[in-house]
């Protein structure tokens, strides 16, 4: 640790009259946030990280004509809070995700375009409102303007405005991400695009087409 507030002893010359104190250097705030026990099963894993229930593992299905069955489906640990986290294993589920919807699905949404963006960082959910993994993952593969939330989570870049939706503490994910493709294809954050209510966000590029 530098010892950045330490007193410096000795320093004064005693011949000046008595000078101001310094005002103190500003510090960085790295107090650790502490996770409210909010739910039982959410396990703080660091200051700005938690987990929530277990992976679950589904077995392949064995399809027939196949000698084998199929690689078996993992859904991760869901991941809280507001730490950055390089792309992991939900960057990777959400565009594994995204590779398999159909054409039509494609056709008539953003998919395509966020699948080819790099992932940025690790989707995390809002730590006051944890929901399991299986629920995520349905919530996810049901509608697929939940999975351009995902995608926006997972690619896109940190507001450093939050938009009023997300500074309410409303919304699926802790941060309030957008993505800025070329084309602008999806103009809300993650959060917004949730439940298909994007014409809600008011971040300053969202504007109607
Ligand atoms: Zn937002
Ligand atoms: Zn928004």
């Amino acid at each position: 640790m530098a010892s950045l507030n330490s007193a410096q002893p000795g320093s004064q010359e005693g011949t000046h009259a008595a000078q101001p104190p310094e005002p103190p250097e500003p510090q960085q705030d790295t107090s650790p946030h502490e996770f409210g026990r909010v739910h039982p099963d959410l396990y703080p894993i660091g200051p700005h990280y938690a987990e929530y229930g277990r992976s679950v593992t589904f077995p392949g299905p064995w399809v027939e004509g196949e000698t084998e069955p199929r690689p078996p489906s993992i859904i991760p640990v869901a991941k809280l809070g507001w730490a950055h986290l390089p792309p992991a294993e939900w960057a990777a589920y959400f565009k594994d995700e995204a590779s398999s919807v159909s054409t039509p699905t494609l056709n008539r949404s953003a998919i395509g375009v966020l699948r080819a963006a790099p992932s940025l960082q690790e989707p995390l959910l809002r730590h006051e409102k944890p929901i399991s993994n299986i629920r995520l993952s349905r919530k996810v593969s049901l509608n697929f303007q939940n999975l351009e939330s995902a995608l926006i989570q997972t690619v896109g870049i940190i507001e450093p405005q939050e938009c009023t939706y997300c500074l309410r503490g409303n919304g699926r994910w802790e941060k309030c991400i957008s993505s800025h493709d070329p084309e602008d294809t999806i103009t809300s954050c993650g959060n917004c695009q949730w439940n298909s209510s994007g014409e809600r966000c008011n971040l300053p590029h969202n504007r109607p087409a």
